[in-house]
């Protein structure tokens, strides 16, 4: 245990940097102290290689060429997809969908299923601490089909009121959509029990797992949920790709997203016929070069192990909350019981968009803004927040260095 509390025998932090290139540049002369990890993550050098080796020796395209490039490049794609089903504890590889992220996913899942599940006077339940991508997509589908959005309240700490939860469900409910991991305020909700209570009036249940992926073992089966969302660029793989996870029955039940080519059994001028899932819901060329990314980092994750990943995230975030309480004129929104690695303060001093460039100017990314959670802002009085966000290359330093650029901003404002 190192003098900050932070446990250093979990992960041997100095080693795992030196396999993420772009932390060891400098920012305004000072060294990049990159504290936005739930905006979006840094990719280690097995990604990195892992890429530049496949687009500059085994590239091809998928699922069509019957020649040797191809066939090697189709195989890596499903290979991939079994590594996500095996990260994940899918139950079949064909149980995962590539999109291009978690907003992608949620329009597919709430169009698809909306289209075929969804009529007049039927509830899809959300919370007040939602991204817009689990907010906006379910908003449209309730206006498309006349039926009628709910929301689940947060108390002052950030935590879902369950009771209210519970008084929400009912017959009508079809569709309960909540994040595993709030991207605005850190709070780490119960989804297996949400899912539990939701399959008991016989709703679907889709999990946001966006900020979840990178942070926490996921065990799809174990939650029970039917949809599971990720991003890969949020899970130290490329931008481009992400997915979800959906139940086999539940999927066979949908009809297409997007149409056109490799979604196909058949086409004629008069008509068409659709394949299987996943396919059904992978139409035109994917990003291939991102998904054989994606794998690589699921990979060098699991080389580090998830467990420990957890353990020592939350220690940081532990001492990164201590040093927050101490300063004057900071207040954290979101104090959850149970939370993941993000520190959401505000301070009456100075607008987030000027303290981000404050800290800017001593090399330290951190994101100011609604972090598209508007009505999550809206709950806690605020227009914004900032936002620290920590992942397992972050050090206990970086937190302190934060601590006095704050501070000195609430100098600088006051
Ligand atoms: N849901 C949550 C909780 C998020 O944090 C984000 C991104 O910040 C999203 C959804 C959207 O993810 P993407 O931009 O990768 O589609």
């Amino acid at each position: 245990m190192s003098n900050t509390g932070v446990a250093d025998n979990i992960l041997d932090v100095e080693k795992i940097r030196k396999d993420f290139p772009i932390l060891s540049q400098s920012v305004r002369g000072k060294p990049l102290i990159y504290l936005d990890n739930a905006a979006t993550t840094h990719k280690p050098n097995a990604v990195i290689e892992r890429v530049r080796k496949f687009d500059a020796e085994e590239y091809g395209t998928v699922r069509r060429g019957a020649y040797k490039l191809s066939e090697n490049a189709t195989q890596l794609y499903e290979d991939a997809r079994q590594k996500v089903a095996d990260f994940m504890g899918a139950e079949k590889k064909g149980e995962i969908v590539f999109t291009s992220g978690t907003t992608q996913a949620i329009n597919l899942v709430a169009y698809s299923f909306g289209k075929r599940f969804v009529n007049e006077g039927d509830e899809i339940i959300i919370s007040n601490i939602e991204h817009h991508a689990n907010t906006v997509p379910w908003q449209v589908l309730c206006e498309e089909r006349g039926a009628k959005l709910k929301v689940i309240p947060v108390n002052d700490d950030g935590e879902l009121v369950m009771e209210e939860y519970e008084k929400l469900l009912s017959s009508k409910t079809r569709m309960v959509a909540v994040n595993h991991i709030s991207n605005a305020l850190g709070t780490i909700n119960p989804v297996k029990e949400i899912t539990e209570k939701a399959h008991a009036v016989g709703a679907k249940v889709l999990i946001d797992g966006a900020q979840s992926s990178a942070h926490t073992k996921m065990d799809v089966q174990d939650i029970g949920c039917d949809f599971y969302t990720f991003s890969g660029h949020k899970m130290y793989a490329p931008s481009g790709i992400g997915g979800v996870y959906g139940k086999m029955d539940v999927w066979e039940e949908m009809p297409p997203y997007v149409t056109g080519g490799d979604m196909i059994m058949q086409v004629t001028l008069e008509k068409s016929t659709y394949a299987k899932p996943p396919a059904r819901f992978e139409a035109g060329t994917p990003p291939i070069t991102q998904v054989i990314g994606l794998g690589a980092a699921i990979d060098y994750l699991e080389g580090i192990g998830l467990d420990k990943i957890a353990d020592y995230e939350n220690s940081l975030l532990e001492y990164g909350t201590r040093l927050f309480k101490e300063i004057e004129g900071v207040r954290i929104i979101g104090n959850a019981r149970h939370k993941a690695s993000i520190i959401s303060f505000y301070m009456d001093a100075a607008h987030p968009h000027d303290v981000v460039t404050l800290l800017d100017q001593d090399g330290i990314s951190c994101r100011g803004g609604h972090h598209c959670a508007q009505p999550t802002m809206i709950r806690y009085g605020v227009p914004a927040t900032t936002r620290a966000s920590m992942a397992f290359y972050n050090k206990p330093e970086e937190l302190d260095a934060l601590a006095e650029s704050v501070k000195k901003c609430i100098r600088f404002f006051s």
